[in-house]
């Protein structure tokens, strides 16, 4: 019971902190809501005075995905804009085509403000590239440690609600000891985006999650877009996530030849397949 009145009193100090933010700022990313796609599950997201990377630092493509831009790479690693003021970096799961330990702890180093949303394996690997002066860096990070079974936790960290599910990792059971997060993220007291990292697209592991799902509406869902490829995805996100837009992530780099592949099933599907193309959140 402590503990539910202590989380029910960091709830309601995190909304009116949201709601008491001033709404005129000089900073150049105080505006509508908008996610910007920088490459496979990589994408920024802001609103008012919140900025947000998910799975933004990573080496691999595996010859098949998209890497984020040099360019973009470079602007972010500087913080200049629109990479400027980053508050929290989210990993959705320890895979080389999501994250890298060494040029995170680059990020991190260099960006004494940002905080980390990570999986024990991610930080972990951040762990093993670091030197005795970074011990400080893992103040501002927030180890996520859920088990396969846990119900969904729900934190606020710098003022903004985040929560974390537990979703197996697509790919079958071989795959089962990755572990990889669905994450809510509420940009203000009405505006959240959902990053889904690899989710296995199986209507066993979200229908028990319903209540949770349901509690909160989601502006901008973003899968995997194999999601769009089954009927069981399709009904997950029609049923059950509760969002009112889905924009399809992780989409390999010849997009086209992918839309080619699956014509009927990704025809009204919306992707992110170009490094800085955007989506309103309004
Ligand atoms: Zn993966």
């Amino acid at each position: 019971m402590r503990h539910f009145l202590r989380c029910a009193l960091l709830l309601a100090l995190g909304s009116s902190a949201l709601a008491s933010a001033a709404p005129v700022s000089a900073h150049d990313h105080d505006h509508d809501g908008q996610a910007t796609y920088l490459a496979n599950e990589a994408v920024m997201v802001e609103k008012g005075d919140v900025k947000i990377l998910f799975d933004p630092l990573f080496n691999q493509s595996y010859g098949t995905y998209l890497l984020v831009p040099e360019d973009l790479r470079k602007t972010m690693m500087k913080g200049e804009a629109p990479f400027d003021n980053i508050d929290i970096v989210f990993i959705s799961h320890a895979h080389g085509d999501h994250f890298s330990a060494q040029p995170m702890l680059e990020f991190l180093r260099n960006h004494s403000q940002t905080k980390l949303v990570a999986s024990t394996q991610a930080v972990e690997a951040l762990r093993k590239v670091t030197t005795k002066e970074d011990t400080h860096i893992f103040e501002r990070i927030t180890t996520l440690t859920l088990g396969p079974d846990d119900p969904p936790l729900r934190f606020i960290l710098d003022g903004v609600e985040i929560d974390a599910v537990r979703i197996p990792h697509a790919g079958g059971p071989g795959r089962a000891s990755v572990q990889n997060y669905v994450l809510r993220v509420a940009l203000d007291s009405d505006t959240r985006v959902m990053h889904m990292g690899d989710s296995d697209p199986a209507m066993r592991f979200f229908a028990p999650l319903d209540a949770h799902w349901q509690e909160k509406r989601t502006r901008l869902a973003m899968p995997p877009y194999w999601f769009f490829l089954s009927d069981e995805g399709r009904k997950i996100m029609d049923e059950h996530l509760n969002a009112e837009h889905y924009t399809g992530v992780h989409v390999p780099a010849n997009a086209e030849a992918v839309r080619r592949q699956y014509p009927d099933a990704l025809k009204d599907a919306d992707l992110f397949t170009r490094p800085s193309e955007t989506r309103a959140l309004d």
